[in-house]
């Protein structure tokens, strides 16, 4: 595992929670992205070297609806760079961490991703992101 790749935040409405995070970190959001595979819009802003990805929900089962209702906004998940999805998932597999997908999915921003059920991991969403290599940054 490497660095952090970003922070990812549930918010009810990325609209007025992107003004606000335009206004903290004093930049522009960069990219707006809907994954339709997880009903969620996405808005990414960048500080230095950190990243923030905003998610709202785009549907009443998406999984930001269900983590609003039992645990209002706020951070959603931490997202770790892996060179290797594949392989890490495998390493963390054996190690006993269970995976809420079996297999690597398309993810916002240019990524391979796949989460870490919390269970796992003392009650936080880990996400391990790879950046595509079949497409162009
Ligand atoms: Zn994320």
């Amino acid at each position: 595992m490497e660095k952090i790749e970003h922070i990812g935040i549930a918010v009810k409405d990325i609209v007025s929670a992107g003004k606000l995070y335009e206004k903290l970190l004093d930049t522009v959001i960069y990219k707006i992205e809907n994954v339709d595979s997880e009903c969620v819009k996405t808005a990414f802003l960048q500080s230095g070297p950190n990243k923030i990805e905003l998610l709202e929900a785009t549907a009443n089962d998406s999984p930001i609806t269900r983590f609003i209702e039992k645990r209002g906004e706020g951070i959603h998940h931490i997202a770790f760079d892996v060179e290797d999805i594949e392989a890490e998932m495998q390493r963390l597999k054996q190690e006993g961490f269970v995976f809420l997908s079996d297999k690597p999915k398309p993810g916002a921003d240019n990524k391979l991703v796949c989460f870490i059920h919390p269970k796992s991991t003392n009650g936080v969403l880990i996400e391990l992101c790879q950046t595509r290599k079949d497409m162009p940054m």
